[in-house]
């Protein structure tokens, strides 16, 4: 019998585990692949991320991939690129997400990994995780850190499916690549690449160079993303005709993925069972970027239900995680979801052409883009300063 069976080993599971483990807990972790694995992503985040888990930065030459040193953020209509030194840290999530699963095991969680959960039966000091292999788990609590298409935010009620809405479509590829290539494209600063709203189509589309690999993603909310494959094509087309990729770049890991970005579900606890991550919607609604919301969620879970164990494993005790990641980083939710609003409304392209104008808004904006919740977007200042360049342009002062 464990005190925790945490399902799912990307970074908000391995995170969990890992801290809960720390703090002496009998811990499981689960996961459907067996590791390491690849999870389609963009791999990108912000360099403070390392410096908030000094276990992971002990480690970083692992995982690291280069630093990017400038964002580029496109216009609608392609017309406009409002820049900004912004720092992001490249990985491929195969040994981001292996250094993170090491580092719960090396603590003394136990595996589970290369086992599918099938169904879950939640009863505070006494759940059940079924295996696709028949065997079950036995648990005090759960955590579900299952990623966007979660089993234990459905069974459990929490987050019963994702509105089209509130789902980003993706197709991603990390397209292999030269130093010097990569240098002579993107530069020594590894410049990357936003693009707003790609053909109009509400959402995003990215470049991002690392020292082996260049990864190309486009993504598009839910109830658009028909025909995102051939979209997609068109988007690979344009950036080789602007000289970002090359004519016979090798596309053939692409993959398709879903990301929720309509901001985190309402609730995230119920009586012995919790949900982080993607499984609890925890991604930012403007860049798509979840890994440090996945794990800083998973660093709260594992406090919480620490303390949970002394005073009783049922809602109210649990609540206290859902009051920390508020806390932490609930606000950036608000903002990102009101400046997504922004920039896939039909008004973007003259939004970028007041911000072309304003050094202010181009700090505010490409601020934004690294992925991290450090850099919230204040959104109220954004259009505050909009609405004064459009008055000082209005007056010619
Ligand atoms: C195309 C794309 C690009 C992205 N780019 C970025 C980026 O550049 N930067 C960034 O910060 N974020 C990015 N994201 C978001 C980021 O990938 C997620 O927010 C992050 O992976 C969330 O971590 P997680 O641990 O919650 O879930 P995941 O990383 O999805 O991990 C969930 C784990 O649960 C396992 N699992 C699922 N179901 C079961 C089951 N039934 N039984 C057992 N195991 C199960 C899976 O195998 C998986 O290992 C991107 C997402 C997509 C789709």
């Amino acid at each position: 019998m464990f005190d925790v069976a945490v399902i799912g080993a990307g970074p908000a599971g391995s995170t969990a585990s890992r801290y809960l483990a720390k703090q002496g807990l009998k811990v499981c972790i689960i996961d459907k692949d067996t590791f390491p694995r690849n999870k389609p992503c963009g791999g990108g985040f912000a360099q403070g991320l390392l410096d908030d888990f000094p276990y992971l930065k002990k480690r970083a030459d692992e995982f690291l991939k280069g630093i990017a040193r400038l964002g580029i953020l496109h216009s609608p209509n392609l017309h406009i690129a409002l820049s900004g030194k912004v720092e992001m840290a490249m990985t491929l999530r195969t040994d981001f997400d292996n250094v993170l699963l090491e580092s719960a095991l090396e603590q003394g969680a136990a595996s589970y990994i290369g086992s599918r959960a099938r169904h879950i039966t939640i009863r505070p000091g006494s759940s059940k995780v079924e295996l696709a292999n028949g065997n079950s788990i036995k648990s005090c609590m759960i955590v579900g850190a299952d990623g966007v298409s979660s089993i234990v935010a459905r069974e459990s009620g929490l987050q019963r499916s994702w509105p089209k809405s509130k789902i980003t479509a993706c197709r991603v590829a990390e397209v292999p690549a030269k130093q010097d290539e990569i240098i002579d494209r993107y530069t020594e600063d590894l410049q990357y690449h936003f693009y707003a709203s790609f053909g109009g189509l509400p959402g995003y589309g990215w470049i991002f160079p690392k020292r082996e690999t260049i990864n190309v993603g486009l993504g598009i909310v839910g109830a658009h993303a028909r025909g995102l494959p051939t979209i997609f094509e068109t988007f690979v087309r344009y950036l080789k005709s602007e000289n970002l990729l090359a004519r016979d770049a090798d596309l053939s890991s692409v993959r398709g993925a879903l990301v929720p970005t309509g901001g985190p579900a309402k609730k995230t606890v119920s009586d012995g069972c919790l949900i982080v991550g993607d499984a609890a919607g925890m991604v930012d609604p403007l860049t798509g970027g979840g890994i440090a919301y996945a794990m800083r969620a998973g660093r709260h879970a594992s406090r919480a239900i620490a303390t949970a164990f002394d005073n009783g494993l049922e809602h109210e005790t649990l609540l206290k995680y859902e009051q920390s990641w508020k806390n932490d980083f609930g606000k950036d939710f608000k903002g990102h979801l009101l400046a997504q609003k922004v920039i896939t409304s039909p008004f973007t392209d003259l939004f970028f052409e007041i911000g072309r104008r304003d050094e202010l808004i181009q700090k505010m904006v490409s601020e934004s883009m690294d992925n991290s919740s450090k850099s919230k977007i204040d959104t109220r200042n954004l259009v505050l300063r909009t609405l004064l360049v459009c008055l000082r342009g209005a007056l010619g002062i």
